[in-house]
C-alpha cells in the first residue's frame, strides 16, 4: 500500500510505503540549521577568511592540510611540475589539518545522525 503525505510547514507532497513519517525535505533543510554559538563561530571563520585574503594570503589545500604563503611570492599551485617542491616535501609551517574532507568531486552524502526535526 502506498500512502500521500502532504507537508504542513513546506507544502512538499509525496509517497511511501509508511503511513507516518516526517517530510524528507524538511528533514534534510534541518541538518544545516545551526545553534546560535555555531552561526557566530562560523561567521567569524568568515570573517578571518576575508582578513587572509585581504592580507594578502595566498591559499593552497593538500589533501586537507590548509597551507598559506605570500601571495606576492607564490603565483600557483597545481599539478604541472616546476623547478620548486611539491606539496608533501616542501614543509611549510604555516599549515595545519582542516578536520573536514579534503574534497568531495564526486557525489557525496550526508548521513544524519539523527532525522528528528528541530
Ligand atoms: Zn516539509
Amino acid at each position: 500500500m502506498t500512502y500521500t503525505h502532504n507537508c504542513e510547514d513546506c507544502g512538499n507532497e509525496w509517497m511511501s510505503e509508511v503511513v507516518k513519517e516526517d517530510c524528507p525535505d524538511c528533514i534534510i533543510k534541518d541538518l544545516f540549521i545551526l545553534t546560535p554559538e555555531q552561526d557566530k563561530a562560523f561567521k567569524a571563520l568568515k570573517v578571518a577568511f576575508k582578513k587572509c585574503k585581504k592580507a594578502g594570503l595566498f591559499m593552497y589545500n593538500n589533501y586537507g592540510q590548509l597551507g598559506v604563503a605570500d601571495e606576492n611570492r607564490i603565483s600557483e599551485y597545481n599539478d604541472t611540475p616546476s623547478p620548486f617542491a611539491d606539496g608533501y616535501t616542501a614543509h611549510n609551517p604555516n599549515e595545519f589539518q582542516l578536520p573536514c574532507n579534503e574534497w568531495a568531486d564526486d557525489p557525496h552524502y550526508f548521513h544524519a545522525s539523527s532525522t528528528k526535526r528541530r
